[in-house]
């Protein structure tokens, strides 16, 4: 497959939809995130090890979590598990030049991957950290959306208190896809997708 044609299949199957997103997806080029050894099936609708046990997500997963997500130009966005950086690049180009990206990965060899993969494309709006991403990043709450492709037990505490009232956190927990969407300021309602594996979250 080539990149438009797995372009046109998460389109023609209804996965992606919203026309910033697809946008973004042909902005960004999946082959700029992969390891060399891969980049002969990067257009294939699968996940692909990056080492140090992460991967880089499956194209329909990424683009089911960021139509999810709906996030918006301008917004500023917590993302959990950096990995290739991709997510991290697609979330750049949506949010753009007023909108700001924040990236935490827990393994520095994989912040460094990032770094090195993101750097063609000369963001200025992408700030990329290494710790532990359960705590959040509290000096730079709070953030409109908040997604985690690492999968953890629940949804951190410190994820909700760090987004904003109207904003909306897309996470994997267990083996399910949540979208919380913070109503008001104490207020949270949540919807549950099933059938996502994920890389655990540490
Ligand atoms: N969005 C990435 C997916 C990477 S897989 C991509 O497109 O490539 C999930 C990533 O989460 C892995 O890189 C893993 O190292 C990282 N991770 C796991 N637990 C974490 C934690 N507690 N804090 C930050 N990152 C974590």
């Amino acid at each position: 497959m080539t990149s438009q044609q797995l372009i046109e299949k998460l389109i023609s199957d209804k996965t992606l939809i919203t026309p910033r997103i697809i946008k973004a997806f042909k902005a960004i080029d999946r082959k700029d995130f992969v390891l060399i050894q891969d980049k002969d099936r990067v257009y294939e609708d699968q996940p692909l090890s990056i080492g140090y046990g992460a991967t880089i997500s499956q194209p329909t997963t990424v683009a089911i979590m960021l139509e999810k997500l709906q996030p918006q130009p301008d917004n500023r966005v917590l993302e959990i598990g950096t990995g290739s950086g991709y997510m991290t690049a697609l979330l750049a180009e949506i949010a753009g030049k007023r909108g700001k990206v924040f990236s935490i990965e827990y393994i520095p060899e994989l912040k460094g991957l990032a770094e090195f993969n993101l750097r063609r494309y000369n963001f200025r709006n992408v700030g990329l950290f290494v710790g532990d991403g359960k705590a959040g990043l509290k000096e730079y709450a709070p953030f409109d959306r908040i997604i985690s492709s690492a999968s953890g037990d629940e949804t951190p505490k410190s994820w909700k208190n760090q987004l904003k009232a109207g904003g909306r956190i897309v996470a994997s927990v267990g083996e399910n896809l949540v979208v919380l969407d913070k109503t008001s300021k104490k207020r949270f309602k949540q919807e549950e997708y099933r059938g996502f594996i994920f890389v655990p979250l540490r």
